[in-house]
């Protein structure tokens, strides 16, 4: 028999949006507002829901996919044959507009000089973006119905009884934090700390009150430096670390492989962390908080978000 929660998830569907405008937030950051008569049936969940782009890869890939349309798209999509077949980007979808049919997109411009220029590093969803002209078409893939929670690419699921809310990332993971920060109902403690490329970047948020937001501005030192730093400091403040050490039996070489370990939800903990950017970053991230300062793993959600020199 089928449980009305399953009857209840969403089924993954490809949409074609057309872009309605873009808006340089900052020097790193440009929303691009997506809409189209496709776009109200988007299932929207807020906090950090995920979404994919899908982008053309010469001429006719993004077609050939749409026809493949079906719920064993993703068995066509592998077999097409790979230096033509679409790419595949993951988003956050930061702000929906049902009476509109808008969706917000926060896309990190990097590899883009200021004129716009891609250089050699910047990858096919940066580039899309930064050349993005109302009424250009693109196609997505998401839920075709509203809901909340895994279903939908949601992983922010605190505990109920959690009283203590941190969370962390680098620049990509800041349309996901803000999404989330901006929903918080009033009660815990909570602390957000963000790494991004400069101080420009510092984006305004509609935070509820009480929320303790730190901005660090990279500049030219080493990305995740100051972020390490920030986290350990903002975690000893609130209390958060053990005074002994923890193990971390599980403890990986995360070089090739996805770095996505996220608590199941209904974990049992007072404090929930959630933790995104770049894997390399988060890797170390998730040793000290594990092993250096004993937090217990199932009250943290640690995500690969990028890769330094992979693609995807
Ligand atoms: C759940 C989730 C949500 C995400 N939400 C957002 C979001 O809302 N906004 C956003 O901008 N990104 C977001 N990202 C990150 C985004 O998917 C990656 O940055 C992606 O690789 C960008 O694709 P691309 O085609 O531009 O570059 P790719 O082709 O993937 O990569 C090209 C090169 O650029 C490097 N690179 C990729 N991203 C960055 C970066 N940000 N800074 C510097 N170098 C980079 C790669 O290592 C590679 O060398 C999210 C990722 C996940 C998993």
């Amino acid at each position: 028999m089928t449980s009305t929660v399953e009857t209840l998830q969403p089924v993954y569907r490809f949409f074609t949006a057309s872009v309605a405008r873009t808006e340089r937030l900052s020097p790193s950051f440009l929303r691009v507002t997506l809409t189209g008569p496709d776009m109200a049936d988007f299932g929207f969940a807020g906090d950090d829901q995920r979404f994919k782009l899908i982008l053309p890869n010469g001429g006719e890939s993004v077609g050939e996919l749409l026809a493949a349309a079906g719920p064993d798209w993703y068995v066509r999509y592998c077999a097409m044959p790979e230096e033509t077949r679409p790419h595949l980007r993951t988003y956050t979808a930061r702000a929906f507009r049902p009476e509109v049919a808008e969706l917000d997109v926060d896309v990190v411009l990097h590899g883009i000089a200021e004129d716009g220029t891609p250089d050699a590093h910047a990858g096919p969803a940066a580039t899309w973006a930064a050349s993005a002209d109302p009424g250009s078409e693109i196609v997505l893939l998401g839920p075709d119905r509203p809901g909340t929670g895994r279903g939908w690419g949601v992983e922010w699921t605190p505990p109920v009884e959690a009283d203590t809310l941190f969370l962390a990332g680098d620049e990509t993971a800041v349309p996901a934090i803000a999404g989330i920060l901006e929903s918080l109902e009033p009660g815990p403690r909570v602390v957000a700390v963000l790494e991004v490329p400069e101080a420009g970047d510092f984006l305004p948020l509609h935070l509820p009150a009480g929320v303790d937001v730190r901005w660090l501005a990279r500049g030219a030192r080493p990305r995740g430096e100051q972020l390490g730093v920030a986290v350990r400091t903002a975690l000893c403040e609130l209390g958060i670390a053990r005074s002994t050490p923890g193990v971390d039996p599980d403890d990986v070489d995360l070089t090739d492989g996805i770095l996505w370990e996220v608590p199941e939800a209904g974990a049992h903990t007072r404090c929930y962390a959630w933790l995104a950017g770049e894997a390399g970053v988060v890797t170390k991230l998730r040793r000290h908080l594990v092993r250096d300062l004993g937090i217990p793993r199932e009250g943290v959600a640690f995500m690969g978000y990028w890769r330094e020199g992979s693609r995807g």
